[in-house]
């Protein structure tokens, strides 16, 4: 039996480096990000679920000024919870902004029965170079069958409270850490009616020019039970990424490299790149920064419960319906936060992506591919000091990147600057069998979102 076991060890150590999936070149593990994983904490978790569901409904139409239940009281726990750790940040970087946006529902009909305003919550964690935008989103409205009750108990324990419980650890943890970028949470209104306070901010980014690098969405991140099936899966993951700008469009390249980051720091958690915009007849609020052509991809849990979500909360032939926090799985809810952490840190910490990247072979019959990409730039436009490269490959089928096989080229010197300026590698797979990218990646170790090399 033993002999069995290190026969496999050495055909996938074999394996493993034929293949050119070389540990030394997989991103550093950096102990900062590994700190900030550690410190989510599942008692915090509850409580904050605990505390949104006490609410009664967060439902869009909701009371907006008793202080006890509606989306108005939602909003003001949420801002409170944010502005207490903003207030409680350290001096020496920029403070968190918490800031209430309304906007106006019920103009065009659809799910309202009145025009009005309606209240959500942008948290802004201020970056020190603040080039680019990681948006984190959360719907905060919570609903029962009828999507038009707006009294109804709808407690919304998973959906979206488990979303919401991301983002306030999210905002608890990252309110007292450097970040190169800025990160943006946004805690939306009016998701069950139409994604409108979604659609809201994502028109707002757009007019605004803010320099969105990625958008995830946390909607339902904390069931692992599936109804009908009774399939439990507490250590998958789903990210959808959109399907019509093809299988490389950004948002495809940041549900990759969620799934590479998870793979790192949240080894125990698997992330299921999901190809599909979302589900079957639903929606989330990506949809509309994806509309407005921003990286979005949706973060959901594998297994869903319909005894659950939507539900009025009541017993019928001896089945409990609601969306009660009783039936939330809190250890699977923190690996899923820790999850974003790994991807959001990593990316706040990352330079740009090269702008473009080509294959400069492309109508040579040449077993060699010669990659050139734009090298990233300073503020003032020069090429980017401690910053190397990793240039990724993957065969056409394949879902995911693999770092190119040095060929013992260390991963440091992928890429020298050309003639012209720019950064070439002269790879040693065939351009016929392999798709490429390239990416960029800071001296700690943090690497951005890949550009394919076309
Ligand atoms: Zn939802």
């Amino acid at each position: 039996m033993k002999n069995i076991s290190l026969l496999a060890a050495t055909v996938i150590v074999l394996l493993v480096t034929s293949c050119g999936q070389d540990k030394t070149v997989r991103p550093v593990t950096d102990p900062t990000i590994v700190k900030a994983l550690a410190s989510v904490n599942i008692d915090s978790v509850k409580t904050y679920i605990d505390e949104l569901v006490a609410l009664h409904t967060r439902h869009t139409l909701s009371a907006q000024t008793d202080p006890e239940k509606g989306i108005g009281a939602a909003v003001d726990y949420l801002a409170a919870r944010c502005s207490s750790w903003a207030e409680a940040a350290s001096s020496d970087r920029p403070k968190p902004l918490v800031e209430k946006v309304f906007y106006t529902v019920g103009e065009k009909g659809g799910r309202y029965d009145r025009v009005t305003t309606v209240p959500e919550l942008m948290v802004t964690l201020p970056g020190t170079d603040a080039s680019r935008d990681i948006l984190l989103l959360a719907h905060i409205d919570t609903r029962v069958l009828d999507v038009m009750d707006s009294t109804a108990f709808a407690p919304g324990a998973d959906d979206d409270g488990s979303g919401l419980a991301c983002l306030l650890e999210t905002v608890r943890i990252l309110s007292d850490m450097p970040l190169e970028q800025t990160v943006k949470c946004l805690f939306v209104s009016g998701e069950e009616q139409g994604l409108d306070g979604s659609r809201h901010f994502a028109e707002l980014a757009s007019q605004e020019k803010w320099p969105v690098y990625a958008v995830l969405s946390n909607d339902m991140i904390g069931n692992s039970r599936a109804s009908g099936t009774l399939l439990h899966e507490d250590h998958k993951v789903r990210v959808f990424s959109e399907s019509r700008n093809g299988e490389d469009s950004h948002s495809r390249q940041l549900a990759r490299y969620i799934k590479e980051m998870a793979s790192v720091y949240v080894p125990d958690q698997e992330v299921v790149l999901n190809y599909r915009s979302d589900r079957y007849r639903r929606g989330g609020d990506q949809r509309y920064f994806q509309v407005e052509g921003f990286t979005a991809v949706r973060v959901c849990e594998y297994c869903e419960d319909y005894e659950r979500t939507h539900q009025d909360v009541r017993s019928e032939n001896g089945v409990d319906y609601g969306d009660m926090p009783e039936y939330v799985d809190f250890p699977y809810l923190v690996r899923n936060i820790k999850v974003n952490l790994a991807a959001v840190l990593n990316l706040a910490m990352a330079p740009d992506r090269p702008a473009k990247a080509r294959i400069a072979n492309a109508n040579d019959l040449d077993n060699n591919t010669v990659l050139v990409w734009d090298p990233v730039p300073e503020p003032d436009g020069t090429p980017a000091k401690d910053v190397s490269y990793q240039v990724l490959c993957r065969e056409t089928s394949q879902a995911e990147w693999l770092p190119v096989f040095p060929m013992g080229i260390s991963d440091k010197v992928q890429g020298v600057p050309n003639a012209k300026g720019q950064m070439e590698f002269t790879c040693p797979l065939s351009k016929d069998n392999y798709y490429f990218a390239v990416r960029a990646v800071s001296a700690g170790g943090h690497p951005s979102l890949p550009m394919i090399a076309l």
